[in-house]
């Protein structure tokens, strides 16, 4: 089959593997969408020459990229319980894998396995931008029939990123949650934190990103290049300030700024990736009880309730996406998704 790899330096190269076949408590899936991620960027990018992230290497030659798969079990390998799946069933895939065994593993938490380096598809393990994708039975997550492949491939990674943050946030609808940094992932989270009843404040420095933010149901829009955001968020909540908030924009700016637009007593969790902030601890912490917790996308069990959640409340997960591709389009996706001026993208195959 061919499949989509990364050599670096912003190149797309399509290379013939072998078609997978599944060992013992695997599946194969044949795919059908396979999105598109700001963390697929890192890879896009990098020199050439130099491995695909600086976890352990699984594969020695070129690695398939993507890691937002969803589609239909193709094949099962031996031992494989028919409650994990059965031939034609709709899936998505936790993305991650890890000993299976571990406490962790055990929980679905694959990527904090104690044991082995955990293998993330599209990084440092062959990835879904490809016909066929080889799993473990067990990080299999069922695609509820009222969701799209699409949805599938977002809850995959970005949306469901968003909903294991309110998750750990414990969102109340009653609260008002400011959400910085309006891409894929925090735009699910201003969807989301709408569905669950909450009043969303969207924050972002584009102003077509805000008025996506405003279509999706964000009660108010802040470009903090053009207002001082801290003011406004205090004059909309009284002068306290959010109950919570979301960071989704992996800027420093963006991360001391959910910080401090707390209320006393507030929390903040921080989803956007690399980088730094710095924090006055006395000030922006300890005097206020804020809470500033981290979130890395979510278990096997929170997605399914992500889509369950998404399914149950009709929520247009659909919308998120602004380009739709086939896989032998992936010079040109790549290319207009690294402008990183677009919304969601995905191969539908
Ligand atoms: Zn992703
Ligand atoms: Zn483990």
């Amino acid at each position: 089959m061919l499949a989509l790899t990364f050599p670096g330096d912003r190149q797309t190269e399509f290379v013939d593997f072998p078609d997978p076949t599944p060992g013992p408590g695997e599946v194969v899936i044949e795919m059908k969408a396979s999105g598109l991620c700001g963390s697929d960027l890192h890879y896009y990018r990098r020199p050439q020459g130099t491995p695909m992230s600086g976890k352990h290497q699984y594969q020695s030659g070129p690695v398939i990229a993507g890691h937002e798969p969803s589609g239909i079990i193709a094949a099962i390998g031996a031992g494989v319980p028919e409650s994990l799946g059965r031939i034609g069933d709709r899936v998505m895939v936790h993305h991650y894998s890890g000993c299976a065994t571990c406490n962790h593993c055990r929980v679905g938490w694959q990527q904090l396995c104690q044991e082995v380096p955990s293998r993330t598809y599209g990084n440092n393990d062959h990835g879904s931008h490809a016909p066929y994708f080889k799993v473990p039975a067990m990080t299999l997550v069922p695609l509820p029939d009222e969701l799209s492949f699409a949805a599938g491939a977002a809850i995959s990674c970005g949306t469901g990123t968003a909903y294991g943050a309110l998750r750990r946030l414990g969102l109340l609808g009653t609260e008002t949650i400011a959400i910085f940094g309006q891409g894929p992932v925090g735009l699910a989270g201003t969807q989301l934190a709408k569905a669950m009843g909450a009043r969303v404040i969207a924050l972002d420095i584009s102003a077509d990103r805000l008025a996506r933010a405003a279509a999706f149901g964000a009660d108010h829009v802040i470009n903090p290049l053009e207002e001082d955001e801290i003011d406004i968020i205090k004059q909309l909540t009284h002068g306290h300030g959010a109950d919570v908030s979301l960071d989704s924009s992996g800027s420093s700016q963006g991360r001391i700024a959910a910080i401090r637009c707390l209320r006393t007593w507030g929390k903040t969790c921080f989803v956007g990736e690399g980088g730094d902030v710095k924090i006055d601890v006395s000030s922006d912490l300890l005097r206020r009880q804020a809470t500033v917790m981290g979130s890395w996308t979510f278990s096997t069990v929170i997605q399914s309730e992500c889509a369950r959640f998404i399914a149950d409340r009709k929520v247009d997960v659909d919308a998120v996406f602004t380009d739709y591709w086939r896989l032998d389009q992936a010079e040109e996706a790549y290319k207009l998704f690294d402008t990183q001026t677009t919304g969601k993208a995905v191969f539908l195959l």
